[in-house]
């Protein structure tokens, strides 16, 4: 018999029974009488978690007088262990494995060959269905194939039938009981809440299917919406937004056309299970096979099958959507494999606790965005979401590079006294609020912040910084799902504007392109950019997208009437495209005079220096700017090429390395007397021993995000400008193995913090 028609008789005759009006236990009874017949087994039995417990619910074949009274601990027996490690077991000769335990009272010594399958609900086993033989042989993979089948519907009539022990049912070794993954630090600090899966988990409510046919068009259907999501993914350059990478959409190409997958669905629906419970059958299996891979891309490529089968399961269910558009209820860590700008932005703040990613970079957009909106989050957790459920409880010690999950006593009681001592700290930085930075030796520090956000602007007086250096505009165009209206930029700016009163806010003009993709901005040029970060972004895109520019330059030139107005361009890679750029607000500006409307009272004009190549023209740029702020984020990209959200790179290169601590000090000695403001507005600046390096090869003006505004203000008041800068030209010169390590020495020698 094939593995189809094995599974699909068992469950025909299983669906009779569960639509019988038996009691549970009758039910049961039956079931076993179905597999032992039909697997031709004398043996079949099930168990079930009870009290934390594997008890003997239901037997043929052992000794009945052992139902009920025969119990495993998890882990005990070959029962437990499957339970246990949530595995199938298929033996010749059962007592000859390690973990076999004998029970006299079950008769069981005459049976030789064995195997076994957990039956899982809600990602956890809740018990166990076993078949046993006297021939000592190993059963088929169709027999154990049909087991399998038939766990999924047990566990539909267990659950329906209440005979889930919810409170016990934590069996699975890797998801019961604490655990602690290690991560790579992306923003520090530490939460805590319950886990909620950004794509949430799919469970299924139907297993058996009512009508094969109708069943299999439900899959047909969901497929092909699929593959349409996926072509517009790569089509519409959606798919930064989602944080994804090129990689991991050809793969879900190749899965999404490929035919063997979609035929496994098909015979699993032909064996009678629902389109759902089809999906979910071929992942079990596949999952099963992914634990027996060694080769790390291989199984890699298999988490991506993961998620397209997540896909295909949420449009056959119909349950869209990501857990930000269900609401967040209480404290939250998400978890998510990757995530978009726009997809954090999404979130309700106040119940976001953190973010646990099993990929994610250190300059990816989405964590600037989570920096600043103060929200921790770790990266590289590698195979968390399969260590993780929905609602467990989550410690994350971003700090730490470490998350708890389901965290023991002992760790809640050390969180609590962290959660507290954070607290004090905070409360310590924010008494340097009106406390103005100046450096041992007197020199005053401009310590501004980065901001994007509505919500940012009350950051400024919150932490008491100097202004906005970095307003990242288009952060209103990641959160929008259509291009937004020249008034609706102008409110923003207006209010932003109103809201920092004397203090300056510098408009960065839109940077959108490279990870920062809008769906909405389709494009000849950006679909074919191989390397978006170097492609059709930001100014580029700007000059070229007319009408956009003119736009947001009516808009910042309206909004600032009768104040300052500072504008900086990013991505200038040439001084003539910065020149391109004033024309555009200098165009504008003249339209208004004509309309007599009310002109900023002054604006400045400056260039982000991020394109390693503007450093080289300086000596051009310099004439026609007044500010020039080096946008350490992209520039260390380009220096080192490597992509800043690939996460691969995440931890290979360090800001505090020579060549870019060179590079930047042959900017500030070219800038040094051309009366051009120089500062720093990459996310380097605000980690104080990077801060501490960058005051000491010349700069003066640091804009960073808000939480590290106190931090910073105090490392400033520490520091001997003489003294570091006498350190760091040392260094530079003959630089030593570890800049990072002398660097963290000097700070240590002079009771200077920088964890
Ligand atoms: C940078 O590149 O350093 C920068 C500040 O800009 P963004 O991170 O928005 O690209
Ligand atoms: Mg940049």
């Amino acid at each position: 018999m094939t593995a189809v028609a094995a599974a699909r008789s068992i469950l025909t005759r299983l669906h009779e029974v569960m639509a019988s009006r038996l009691h549970p236990q009758g039910k049961l009874d039956q079931v076993v009488q179905i597999i032992g017949e039909s697997l031709d087994s004398e043996v079949c039995s099930i168990y079930l978690l009870r009290e934390g417990m594997l008890e003997l619910f239901a037997t043929r074949g052992l000794e009945q007088s052992a139902v009920h009274v025969t119990r495993l601990a998890v882990g005990e027996g070959l029962n437990g262990i499957i339970a246990e490690h949530v595995e199938t077991l298929n033996l010749a000769e059962a007592a000859a494995h390690p973990d076999f335990a004998y029970r006299p009272e079950t008769g069981e010594d005459k049976f030789h060959s064995f195997a076994g399958v957990p039956i899982v609900h809600r990602e956890r086993a809740v018990g166990t269905l076993c078949v046993q033989h006297a021939d000592p042989r190993r059963y088929e993979d169709v027999e154990i194939e049909a087991l399998q089948t038939v766990a999924m519907v047990l566990s539909e009539l267990i659950a329906s039938a209440g005979l889930v022990d919810e409170e016990s049912s934590t069996l699975g070794e890797a998801l019961s009981g604490p655990q602690v993954i290690q991560g790579l630090t992306l923003v520090k600090g530490i939460g805590g809440g319950s886990a909620v899966f950004h794509q949430p988990r799919v469970h299924i409510e139907h297993v058996v299917a009512e009508d094969t046919e109708a069943e299999r068009q439900r899959v047909y259907r969901a497929f092909d919406k699929m593959r349409d999501q996926i072509e517009a993914m790569s089509n519409q350059a959606e798919f930064g937004v989602g944080g994804e990478h090129d990689e991991v959409l050809q793969t879900y190409k190749m899965f999404a056309y490929d035919e063997g997958w979609g035929r496994r669905i098909n015979e699993a629906i032909d064996s009678g299970l629902t389109a759902e419970a089809a999906i979910e059958r071929v992942q079990q299996r596949t999952r099963m096979r992914m634990r027996e891979i060694d080769d790390p891309l291989l199984a890699d490529r298999m988490h991506d099958l993961e998620d397209l089968s997540n896909r295909l399961l949420r449009i056959v269910s119909g349950q869209l959507g990501t857990a930000a558009t269900q609401g967040l209820k209480r404290d939250t860590i998400l978890i998510a494999r990757n995530l978009g700008p726009a997809e954090l932005l999404e979130y309700d703040r106040r119940r976001l606790k953190g973010v646990v990613l099993e990929e994610g970079s250190l300059t990816a957009h989405v964590v600037i965005v989570a920096r600043a909106m103060g929200i921790p989050v770790l990266g590289r957790a590698r195979a968390l979401r399969g260590l993780v459920r929905e609602g467990d409880e989550v410690l994350l010690d971003a700090d730490k590079g470490l998350v708890h999950i389901r965290p023991t006593q002992q760790t809640q009681d050390l969180f609590a006294e962290r959660f507290a001592q954070t607290r004090q700290r905070q409360a310590a930085y924010a008494e340097l609020r009106d406390v103005e930075p100046f450096t041992r030796c007197g020199t005053r520090i401009q310590v501004m912040i980065n901001a994007g956000l509505r919500d940012d602007i009350a950051a400024l007086s919150l932490v008491g910084a100097d202004g906005i250096g970095l307003f990242r505009t288009e952060f209103q165009f990641l959160v929008s799902a259509t291009l937004p209206q020249r008034e609706r930029q102008t409110r923003l700016y207006r209010d932003v504007l109103e809201a920092a009163g004397d203090k300056p806010v510098i408009f960065r003009t839109v940077d959108i392109g490279g990870d920062k993709a809008v769906p909405y901005l389709d494009s000849e040029n950006a679909d074919a950019d191989e390397n978006p970060a170097m492609g059709w972004r930001a100014l580029r895109l700007g000059l070229e997208r007319g009408g956009l520019m003119k736009a947001q330059a009516r808009a910042l030139l309206e909004a600032a009437a009768g104040k300052s107005l500072y504008v900086m361009f990013p991505m200038v890679s040439e001084p003539w495209e910065f020149d391109a750029a004033k024309d555009v607000f200098d165009q504008q500006l003249a339209w208004l005079k004509t309309q007599k409307k009310m002109l900023p009272d002054q604006i400045k004009f400056g260039a982000m220096l991020e394109v390693p190549a503007l450093a080289e023209t300086l000596d051009l740029l310099l004439p026609r700017v007044s500010f020039i702020s080096v946008g350490t984020n992209d520039l260390t990209q380009f220096l080192f090429a490597a992509d800043r959200a690939n996460p691969k790179l995440a931890e290979r290169y360090d800001w505090l390395s020579p060549a870019i601590l060179r590079f930047l000090k042959r900017i500030t000695q070219a800038t040094a007397g051309s009366g051009v403001d120089l500062g720093i507005c990459g996310e380097m600046g605000g980690r104080r021993l990077e801060a501490l390096a960058l005051l000491g090869i010349g700069f003066r003006r640091l804009s960073i995000t808000p939480v590290a505004v106190g931090p910073i203000k105090e490392l400033v008041r520490k520091v001997d400008l003489a003294e570091i800068t006498a350190a760091m030209d040392g260094w530079l010169s003959s630089p030593p193995v570890s800049m990072r390590a002398e660097l963290s020495a000097w700070a240590d020698a002079r009771g200077i913090e920088f964890d």
